[in-house]
Parts: C-alpha cells; structure tokens; sequence
C-alpha cells in the first residue's frame, strides 16, 4: 500500500526569521544614518499573565532585532480616559514610532475608544478604523499582523488567490475579518463562516483555501478540507493545539501551516517590520 500523500509544510518559522533579519538589518542602517533607532510602546493594563507573557516576548523580540521598546504598565482599575490619555501622549511623542496596545484591556474599558487614540502613522498592530478601511480599500497603510503574516506566507509559497473560493472561519476585529479583506483585495471569492453559520462543514468543504481563526481546538476535521485545498491555522490552542486536525488534514492538503511554527512566528515578524517602516517614514516622511 502507498502512504496517504502529505501537504507541503508552510514554514512560518523560518521564513519569519528571514524577514526579522531583514527588519533588523534595515533597522541598524536607520539607526546609523539618522542617529534615532525605531521605537515600539508597548501598553499593558493589569497584569493578566498571558499578556504579561505576550508583552514580554514582542519586547524582547524588539530589542534582538534593534528596535527600542518603550514599556507603559497601567493597573488594572484604569478607566478608558486615563487609557486613552496614556496611547494619546504617545501618539503625539516624536520619540515613539509603534505603538501596540495589548488586547485585552479589561471589561470595564472601552477598548475601541482606546485603540482609535493610536495615530494611524504609529499604528503598526493595524488595529484602528482608519488602518481597517485603509487595508480594505487596497490603501497604504498598516496592515493587522496577522492577517500580514497569513498573506505573506501565502505569497511565498506562490499560492494562486485569484479566483479561489477561500473560506475564513471567524470573523474577529483583529484576525478573521481583516484577513478576509486581504483575501478580497487578492481576488479570492471570500466566504466568512461564524457561530451563526448554519453549515460550516458545507462551506469548508467547497474551499480551495481554509483560514481556520476560531480558537477551538482541531474544529476543522481532516475529512472536510477538499483535496488540494491550502490550509492556513491561525488558531493557538493550550497544548500548541491549531484549529485545525493536522494529521488528518494534511493528508488532504496541498499546503498547510503546522502550528507551532506557521502563522504565530509571522505575526511578531509583521510587528516588527511595521515598527521600522512607521520609523523611517517619521524620520523621514514622504517628501521631505
Ligand atoms: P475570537 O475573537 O474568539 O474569535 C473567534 C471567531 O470564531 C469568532 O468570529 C466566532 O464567531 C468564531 N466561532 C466561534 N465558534 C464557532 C463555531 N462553532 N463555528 C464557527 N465559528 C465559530 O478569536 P481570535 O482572537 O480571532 O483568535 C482565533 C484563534 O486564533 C485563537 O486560537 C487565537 O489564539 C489564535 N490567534 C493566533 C494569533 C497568532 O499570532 N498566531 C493571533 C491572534 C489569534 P462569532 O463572531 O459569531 O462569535
């Protein structure tokens, strides 16, 4: 008996570790020529320990690639004023290139409210309106990280969007959503799947790529994924479990992302190019 076939691995990983190499190598040179390093904020409320983590580790990972961090701690009992006061002062600090605010913020504070205090110049985490509608139009402008990563990802193993039926399973602010868009500036025919979807199986099985970004552990099953299709698993579940059946699915898939060492490597990769990019256009805005 032959082996099932197996998808092509979509190495997340490595080719991140090409693109912070070159981020920090451009950041080096700006740092020379213009004596100012770039410079992410990093804003944390209370001291949720995943976030806490997460904050600690893009920080870290600045600091590898050249890239100063400036860290604002808040308590946990800041209301939206103070939080929006906090990101606005950055904003308007010249020092400051990237801000990233760290979701969550709380229950008792108006997240949206606080994200729109990013300047859209500053916002390289792509997590305010102007940057949205910017990504959607097709308009420069920072794009969500990991929706970035996804389509860089895409786009280095030459996957062919045009005309696909990509499906994306979820619709968060901050993943599902701006992926699709990106997906529809590529000319995939997009379908978004949710929790009032009343047939996701169905639709997963018509897609020639799955973007799988539920938070559920393997929700999408091997049998479902059509053969050939492209898999993309943004999902990180406790145990470095994906939302999609690895196992199963790649013996169906042409493509997919392992996961840990697909998508999640990307994201930082896409911050941190974002933070030198709004750098050198501060430093040096378009036309001066
Ligand atoms: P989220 O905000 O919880 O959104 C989950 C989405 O999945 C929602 O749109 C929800 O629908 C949908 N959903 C939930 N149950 C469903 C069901 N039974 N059928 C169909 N859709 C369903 O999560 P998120 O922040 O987008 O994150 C999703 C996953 O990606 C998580 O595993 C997270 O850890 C991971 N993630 C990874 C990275 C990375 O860097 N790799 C970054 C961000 C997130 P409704 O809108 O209807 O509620």
């Amino acid at each position: 008996m032959s082996p099932a076939p197996t998808a092509r691995l979509m190495d997340g990983a490595g080719l991140a570790r090409r693109i912070v190499e070159r981020t920090a190598e451009r950041a080096a040179a700006l740092t020379r020529r213009t004596g100012t390093q770039p410079c992410l904020a990093t804003v944390l409320v209370g001291d949720d320990p995943a976030s806490v983590t997460y904050v600690r580790m893009k920080r870290a990972r600045c600091e590898k690639a050249g890239i100063r961090s400036r860290h604002i701690a808040l308590p946990a009992a800041t209301t939206t004023a103070e939080l929006v006061a906090a990101v606005d002062a950055l904003s308007q600090d010249p020092q400051v290139h990237g801000i990233l605010l760290q979701h969550p913020v709380g229950p008792h504070i108006d997240e949206r409210a606080a994200f729109e205090a990013i300047a859209p110049e500053k916002d390289v985490d792509g997590v305010t309106t102007a940057s949205f509608a910017a990504m959607s139009f097709g308009l420069p402008g920072f794009v969500s990280c990991t929706p970035g990563g996804i389509m860089r990802l895409l786009d280095h193993y030459d996957v062919d969007l045009a005309g696909r039926h990509a499906v994306v399973v979820g619709r968060s602010a901050i993943l599902g959503r701006p992926v699709g868009m990106l997906l529809l500036g590529r000319d995939a025919t997009v379908t978004y799947c949710h929790s009032r979807t009343r047939d996701v199986t169905a639709v997963v099985r018509q897609a020639d790529v799955v973007v799988a970004a539920v938070g559920r552990p393997r929700f999408i099953r091997g049998e479902d994924v059509k053969p050939g299709a492209v898999v993309v698993d943004a999902g990180y579940n406790p145990g470095n479990i994906g939302d999609v059946d690895f196992e199963a699915a790649r013996t169906r898939a042409s493509l997919i992302t392992p996961v840990p060492g697909g998508v999640g490597p990307m994201t930082i990769a896409v911050l941190l190019d974002q933070t030198v990019e709004a750098a050198a256009r501060g430093i040096h805005p378009p036309g001066v």
